[in-house]
């Protein structure tokens, strides 16, 4: 496959720390840049913190602080956690950049040259007291079901979903005051207009995406598409690009959405290539890795966005998207306090062994479980019984008793054809976004290179006088060690590493069998992976919020 790759991560909110659900839902897309490059294609990997928005308002005021205080805590927080955890985006920003603001407001501008923009006038709730439109979250008042007081959005007590003209004796959040309507100017994007090309576009890309993604999309398509508001009532956020918005901002949903295309021009820019020929390339296949909540954003939405601005940018192809991961059985959350987070990870376990676990475990197709006790065992497991130990017991031994002395080459057909047959399988999967299913054929591989030890016992071969045996299945083993660290370098990079430099082999080698050099001396051969004893794990570790203020 020689084509251009273009791989959008989705785009963290930047209101709270990262947890194993972000991490799952994220790490597919570290695992296709890498492969990608690898493979020879010309790739490029970008993302950012979505860093506007009412919930990050909500809580800035509840802290009394400017919302950018929390917004940049956050970021540069993830931007920490993403290099802890070796992810390898070509670029990763946020949205509170001039950058980002003066492209999104560039494409608002060529979306209502193409007339896809409306503005209308509707009566709005407004604190008199507060001098400012309140929002869903920012009213109060009777609920028309039970009668308790309730938010605009939701009763508390009976659950039912509200907006703020349901409820009675309506007043502002923040002040008590009793609000009043007023009317208020928006500016629409128009895409019930944009539907014929959206189900155009999804009937001809749905056949490689996951079933949840194809049922989210086509639920969305079937309820019709309503045109969206592109402005709010807000002073945080990106400024309009046209006159009569002042007190308004863009959206969040428009802003972060088009991150992908500020990032990835801005790249361009850097590195010297045309982004925006990039993006109309037919040669350029897109994948876009998301967790479930945030599919019709990438199958519908931004679709229409792209139609809109022009016809000819290539809409999102590959669809990664996944399923939520469960803590013990339970669903996640906050209020539930079993919300493992990625700073609580990293305090106990090394990155190679978080990124292994979380695409093992990935819920690509089904939720998935995090408990503890998996996690151990799968990394004692696969990682040191099983990777960790084919190397160690090949490399060490050669060290112990032939002081680091590597075998000429000398493959058996049987090892040379299930190495060349591996990598061909683990990229056809991989190449289809398959990280899951890639990592576990990898591990056939590793159970393959066991047995194919444990059947010819190079230990006992070395007693010989002839040592010829001893040297050829030595040579099979230290060529498939080298191969394992260079299938696993995409998943795991830094043990990828440690062996290339034992072995001195070339750290950019590409996706394809390698060998290793023969006048190689060994020296420095480490263990892999420790085992990992779940008694000196503490899940508690980091686990607090860490904004301080
Ligand atoms: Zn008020
Ligand atoms: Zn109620």
């Amino acid at each position: 496959m020689d084509k251009n790759i273009f791989i959008g991560g989705a785009w963290p909110y930047a209101n709270n720390s990262l947890h194993i659900g972000h991490l799952a839902a994220l790490l597919p897309g570290d695992i296709l840049a890498r492969f990608f490059r690898k493979n020879g294609n010309k790739t490029l990997y970008v993302s950012g913190s979505d860093c506007h928005g009412t919930p990050i308002t909500v809580r800035a005021e509840k802290l009394g602080v400017n919302p950018q205080v929390i917004a940049k805590h956050y970021h540069n927080e993830f931007t920490q956690n993403f290099k802890d955890l070796d992810f390898s985006y070509d670029m990763y920003t946020n949205t509170m950049t001039d950058y980002h603001s003066d492209y999104v407001r560039q494409k608002l501008v060529e979306i209502d040259k193409n007339k896809y923009l409306y503005s209308k006038t509707e009566d709005e709730d407004f604190c008199p007291n507060c001098n400012k439109f309140v929002t869903d979250r920012e009213v109060v008042g009777i609920c028309p079901i039970c009668g308790a007081v309730a938010n605009g959005d939701q009763c508390d007590k009976c659950l039912t979903a509200l907006t703020p003209s349901d409820l009675k004796d309506k007043k502002c959040k923040k002040c008590g005051q009793n609000t009043v309507l007023k009317p208020n100017k928006h500016l629409y994007f128009e895409l019930s207009k944009l539907a014929p090309a959206v189900q155009a576009y999804f009937e001809e890309n749905k056949n490689t995406w996951r079933p949840t993604a194809i049922n989210e999309t086509q639920k969305y398509l079937k309820e019709g598409l309503r045109d969206r508001a592109i402005t709010r009532s807000l002073n945080w956020g990106i400024e309009l690009p046209f006159d009569g918005y002042d007190d308004k901002r863009m959206y969040v949903w428009f802003d972060a959405v088009l991150g992908y295309f500020s990032a990835g021009k801005l790249v361009g820019e850097q590195h010297g290539f045309d982004f925006e020929n990039l993006i109309r390339d037919k040669n350029t296949l897109s994948y876009y890795v998301h967790g479930k909540d945030n599919i019709v954003f990438h199958t519908v939405i931004l679709p229409g966005l792209l139609h809109s601005i022009d016809e000819k940018i290539n809409k999102p192809q590959m669809i990664v998207s996944c399923e939520y991961v469960n803590m013990n059985g339970e669903k996640m959350s906050k209020s539930k306090g079993n919300l493992i987070t990625v700073n609580t990870l990293l305090a106990n376990f090394d990155s190679d062994s978080i990124r292994y676990y979380f695409i093992l475990n990935n819920p690509e197709r089904k939720d998935s479980v995090f408990s503890l006790d998996d996690f151990v065992s799968i990394h004692n497991k696969h990682l040191v019984g099983g990777y960790g130990n084919f190397v160690n017991r090949n490399l060490a031994f050669l060290c112990k008793k032939f002081e680091g002395k590597l075998p000429e080459l000398n493959l058996d057909a049987e090892v040379k054809s299930e190495v060349e047959k591996t990598y061909l399988e683990v990229g056809k999967l991989l190449e289809q976004g398959e990280t899951k299913t890639a990592i576990t054929r990898l591990y056939d591989y590793v159970q393959f290179a066991n047995r194919y030890y444990d059947q010819n016992t190079p230990w006992t071969l070395a007693k010989e006088e002839n040592l010829d045996n001893f040297w050829r299945v030595t040579s099979n083993c230290v060529y498939m060690i080298a191969n394992m660290a260079n299938l696993y370098e995409p998943f795991m990079p830094k043990r990828a590493k440690v062996i290339k430099d034992v072995l001195k082999i070339d750290q950019d080698t590409k996706w394809e069998p390698i060998s290793y050099n023969p006048d190689v001396k060994l020296e420095n051969v480490s263990i892999l992976f420790e085992r990992i004893d779940i008694n000196n794990v503490d899940l508690t570790k980091n686990a607090d919020d860490t904004l301080k203020v």
